[in-house]
């Protein structure tokens, strides 16, 4: 498989098509030597199944598993390293990996129990987990999902599992794309095989799964991204991390020079459109330089707000984010708004407490006209 390459393949059983990609792509030549030490790197953001949206399905890299023991390699380690603030032993359980590592010989690694050292990224010094350097070989198997932040994330972005949590905050405080890219200059991703049978197209976590019943393999991961951009219908240049890795000499983001070979259905693929509900209800916030987790919490806690329809009663934009510490305000949510006149504890507060403490506020302004 050459760098230039994509494989995509469609159907119902991930073990199944996860073994076939791996088989049409030669995976084993890529790897190499039999005694590798190889990394899958799933998606396991927080503690939700697949069918969610959000997390990499367990018999994705179930099949992954079975096609590299078949091909005698014996070396694997799943690591992955929640978002701030979720437990990663728990998305390992909840996601059925805990039960993968008991019926097949691989690790689980919690990269949030890892040491760290310190890598120049193509100028960005960063702090990478310390298994980054211990692998041979990584295979990345992110989930082509929305994210309300940064649009859409799938392979670059998916990387941020093998930094330390304190790093994942200061990546929200340098503005999140600049660092993403510079990450891709520090770890490098072997091959990628992506979960599309049922991301979430608006939020990270998941919530709202699209069946879409499709995986794809590369190896380059900027033509990764920008091949998922095109699937989601959006413009490459609304996600400035891919075209920033390029420039850094990552890969290649022009998908025009992709070769795309479809594995069991001809034609073209057609893209699967975002309903914008995430762009919408981000109109009602304020936010700078937050932490993905507690933006993931604050977006579907707003969307509960708008089912009920006391969205339309918040009058005041929530503010959220590191770059209100130390400032005031009116309505906050998170420790960083700490100094706001009404603000919600906690680092990150988690989306029901967000959903009642707005809900409250509402009540309580509504009380006062
Ligand atoms: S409170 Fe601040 S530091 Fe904590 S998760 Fe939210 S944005 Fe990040």
């Amino acid at each position: 498989m050459n760098k230039q390459d994509i494989l995509v393949i469609h159907g119902e059983d991930g073990k199944k098509m996860a073994r076939r990609l791996c088989e049409e792509a030669a995976l084993s030549s890529l790897i190499g030597d039999r005694g590798a030490a190889i990394g899958i790197k799933p998606n396991l953001v927080s503690a939700y199944p697949a069918e969610m949206g959000g997390t990499t399905h367990p018999e994705v890299v179930e099949g992954i598993v079975e096609y590299l023991l078949a091909e005698g390699f014996g070396n694997i380690t799943i690591m992955e390293g929640s978002w701030v603030g979720d437990e990663t032993k728990e998305a390992f359980r909840v996601c059925g990996y805990e039960s993968l590592a008991e019926r097949y010989p691989v690790r689980l690694l919690d990269t949030k129990t890892e040491k760290a050292f310190t890598a120049d990224c193509a100028g960005m010094r960063l702090q990478l987990c310390n298994c980054v350097r211990d692998v041979n070989f990584l295979i990345n198997v992110p989930v082509m999902k929305g994210h309300c932040q940064t649009r859409m994330t799938c392979a670059l972005k998916n990387m941020k599992g093998l930094i330390p949590d304190r790093e994942k905050r200061r990546f929200h405080t340098m503005g999140l794309h600049k660092p993403i890219a510079h990450l891709s200059v520090g770890i490098r991703q072997d091959f990628i095989l992506v979960d599309g049978i049922c991301g979430d197209l608006e939020f990270e976590d998941g919530g709202n799964p699209v069946v879409m019943n499709r995986m794809f393999a590369g190896r380059d991961p900027v033509l990764v991204d920008a091949f998922c951009c095109s699937l989601m219908g959006i413009d490459v240049a609304d996600v400035p991390y891919i075209t920033l890795a390029q420039s850094l000499g990552t890969g290649c983001a022009d998908i025009s020079k992709a070769n795309v070979r479809r594995l069991n259905r001809a034609g073209a693929d057609i893209p699967v459109m975002r309903t914008g509900k995430a762009l919408r209800l981000s109109e009602k916030t304020q936010e700078v330089e937050s932490c993905s987790a507690c933006y993931g919490y604050l977006i579907p806690a707003l969307a509960r707000l708008e089912e009920e329809g006391l969205l339309e009663k918040l009058t005041e934009k929530v503010c959220i984010g590191q770059g209100f510490r130390g400032q005031t305000g009116e309505l906050g949510v998170g420790d960083c708004t700490s100094c706001f006149r009404h603000f919600l504890e906690g680092c990150p507060p988690l989306e029901t407490q967000m959903y009642e403490f707005l809900k409250k506020y509402i009540e309580e302004t509504e009380m006062r006209i």
